[in-house]
């Protein structure tokens, strides 16, 4: 098993770090060129430890040769800007990649570890990398499957006695995203302007958001596409997700409470959605496999799945107030309280036959807990700005500020804790236009 928790590798990996043996996330990078070295160009890439592992200089430094469906490997798909075509390429050699990797960084194998060219050539440091948008999804779809956080949004805009529509515990509600604004982490994020009413106002005034917020949520990668009218068995829609990662789906509260009736999300939502730069297969989350929470009323059959399909993942959100040296922990939840599992939604969304491309994203919604700690957003931490939120530094927020910057971090903990870790999704809020 590669996420046995006893192996170790020949690289040195601080406890707790998100990125160990047991991991091996994919991700996209480039080196640009120095006075020293030429750019690499983009490469895929394997996150260990605080390096990243090239590919393609490992394909070159021939240590996927003869080795099963990595002989084959096209050296091209190892040098593109986005994992698209290397997923594309299909579970075994996925698998087979993690496999020889594995190997290959294992505290007891030569092959690489003793030969300090070929270590050169294949391990960087990721502070000397830039982290590149990992995926290209051609579609994005945002789901609303925490039962807390809709609980809490139904309660503030409408009523607690009536929080849910009537819909939701039948099937995971969702709106189609915009795919065009996804960022990776490290880019900021411009106050969007727009629209928007208070509503004691007569008529709605257009400017910048007041009411700029983040929403926690885990996002998964489509792995094996399918066709225009064939629907995903429940049974087997896990086959189809190649892995996850972190995502915050900033959101204009202001904009969105104004403009969503009767059709939904708009222009409150897709000014920018940001995205971890590490891709976390299924088969290192296979170790956190749990029992998500009861469902009643029991899910029509297309939705029910025997067998632990949820994810035991401590999430956190930290925030690094502008002008502030030090961030602040705001929430910490965990995946599994989702009510929605990822293969529910997969298989919910594939049910009318929309057909699944490879790279398609899928987010969970935010993540919101039981507590008042572990909610995902501002506008629940706040209470729609009834309750501002008190920080160290003696100021507080209802909503993000010019300056702010939001950090989210994720890990699944194994036995001897070591943690197979996301790393981290950032960015700041710039003053818009
Ligand atoms: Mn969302």
């Amino acid at each position: 098993m590669l996420t046995d928790p006893a192996l170790r590798s020949w690289i040195d990996i601080a406890p707790g770090h998100p990125f160990p043996l047991q991991n091996l996330p994919f991700g996209v990078f480039e080196r640009e060129a120095t006075a020293g070295a030429p750019g690499t160009g983009p490469r895929l890439g394997v996150a260990i430890g605080s390096y990243v592992l090239d590919l393609y200089a490992v394909q070159q430094q021939g240590f996927f040769d003869g080795v099963g469906l990595l002989a084959g490997l096209p050296p091209k798909v190892l040098r593109r800007r986005s994992l698209n075509r290397f997923i594309g390429l299909g579970r075994p050699v996925w698998r087979a990649v993690r496999q020889r990797l594995s190997e290959l960084l294992r505290h007891d194998n030569p092959e690489l570890r003793d030969h300090e060219d070929a270590v050169r050539a294949c391990l960087l440091r990721q502070t000397d990398v830039q982290l590149l948008q990992p995926i290209k999804p051609r579609n994005y779809t945002d789901f609303y499957s925490s039962i807390e956080h809709a609980t809490n949004v139904g309660s503030m805009f409408r009523d607690p006695a009536n929080a849910l529509l009537p819909n939701w515990r039948h099937l995971p509600v969702a709106y189609h995203g915009r795919a065009s604004s996804i960022v990776v982490s490290g880019t900021p994020i411009c106050r969007p302007q727009g629209q928007r009413k208070a509503p004691d106002a007569e008529a709605p005034t257009f400017g910048p958001s007041q009411q700029l917020d983040f929403e926690l949520e885990v996002g998964f990668v489509v792995g094996k596409g399918t066709t225009l009218g064939s629907p995903v068995p429940i049974a087997e829609a896990e086959d189809h997700i190649f892995g996850v990662l972190l995502f915050n789906d900033w959101s204009a509260r202001d904009l969105q409470s104004w403009e969503y009736a009767p059709l939904g999300p708009f222009l409150g939502k897709n000014f920018g959605s940001s995205v971890s730069p590490w891709v976390v297969t299924m088969d290192a989350l296979e170790p956190f496999r749990v029992p998500g929470p009861a469902q009643l009323p029991t899910p029509l059959p297309y939705l029910q799945v025997p067998g632990p399909h949820h994810f035991d993942l401590q999430l956190e959100v930290a925030l690094l107030p502008a002008g502030a040296t030090e961030e602040v922990v705001i929430s910490q939840t965990n995946f599994r309280h989702l009510y929605w599992s990822m293969a529910q939604q997969l298989a919910h969304h594939a049910s009318n036959g929309c057909n699944l491309e490879v790279g398609d994203l899928y987010a969970s919604g935010t993540i919101s807990g039981p507590t008042p700690d572990s909610l995902g957003s501002m506008l629940e931490l706040a209470w729609r700005g009834t309750r501002p939120l008190p920080l160290p530094d003696g100021s507080e927020r209802s909503f993000l500020l010019d300056g702010d910057t939001v950090i989210m971090r994720g890990y699944g903990e194994l036995s001897n804790g070591v943690r197979i870790g996301f790393g981290e999704v950032r960015g700041m809020v710039l003053a818009g236009l």
